[in-house]
């Protein structure tokens, strides 16, 4: 058992910068960068001001939907929420998980459910409308391929996505998901998103070709914000 004194001399301990190794699906197999405490902790305001604009705030419950080696952004989520001083829950984004997502939702009737994926969707169709599930439920984030069938049923999703180490995360303006300009730059080629470190990053990131298919969005958005939005799809069948 921990006790005070061992607690207290664990303080003065020196701590790595480094929090994570991160690797990430990239189009020429895995891409690899480091992320710092320092980092996460930016990364972590970050979100914690997106989800703000989405109207989270204390006393509110919120489920997460994420898989474990998602944790560089899950980390950043998780923290975002603490600060906002919101309840959540987890479940995998796995499709077999997603009976906890079922039961997460009915039992925590969540204000805000966050990276709800395509698979998940498509273990609860077996046995729910999605539309009456998601409809009550103020805020939903969703993955690229999970926002068209949520929007189909009425659900006004937004986009929430990792994209390389990065993460994209559309305001209610839903006019593509933003990319935090400070930390990222993200790129366009050929129909198909890279990555790379921005100025405030101190881990290394050359230009990563991330093999997803979108377009970059320049511009202030209606919501005010400069950061980059992202498309993800095909140029005919954009979201
Ligand atoms: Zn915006």
């Amino acid at each position: 058992m921990a006790r005070a004194d061992t607690l207290a001399r664990a303080r003065t301990l020196d701590r790595p910068d480094l929090a994570y190794l991160v690797r990430f699906p990239a189009a020429d197999g895995a891409g690899e960068t480091e992320l710092t405490w320092a980092e996460l902790a930016r990364d972590t305001d970050w979100v914690a001001a997106r989800l703000r604009e989405h109207g989270l705030t204390a006393g509110q419950r919120a489920l997460l939907t994420m898989s474990g080696f998602e944790g560089f952004w899950g980390h950043a989520a998780i923290g975002a929420l603490r600060s906002l001083k919101v309840t959540y829950g987890i479940a995998e984004a796995m499709g077999w998980d997603h009976r906890r997502t079922s039961v997460f939702h009915r039992e925590l009737r969540p204000h805000a459910v966050i990276g709800l994926s395509a698979e998940t969707l498509e273990g609860l169709s077996g046995a729910a409308d999605l539309g009456e599930l998601f409809r009550p439920t103020a805020v939903v984030l969703a993955r690229p391929a999970a926002v068209p069938m949520l929007r189909a049923v009425g659900v006004p999703a937004c986009l929430f996505s990792p994209l390389g180490p990065a993460l994209a995360l559309e305001c209610p303006e839903r006019a593509g998901a933003h990319v935090n300009a400070a930390e990222w730059r993200i790129g366009e080629r050929d129909g198909e998103l890279s990555v790379a470190a921005g100025e405030q990053r101190a881990s290394p990131l050359a230009e990563t070709p991330l093999g997803v298919a979108g377009r970059v969005v320049a511009g202030r958005c209606a919501c005010g914000s400069d950061d980059p939005r992202v498309l993800f799809g095909e140029a005919d069948q954009l979201s």
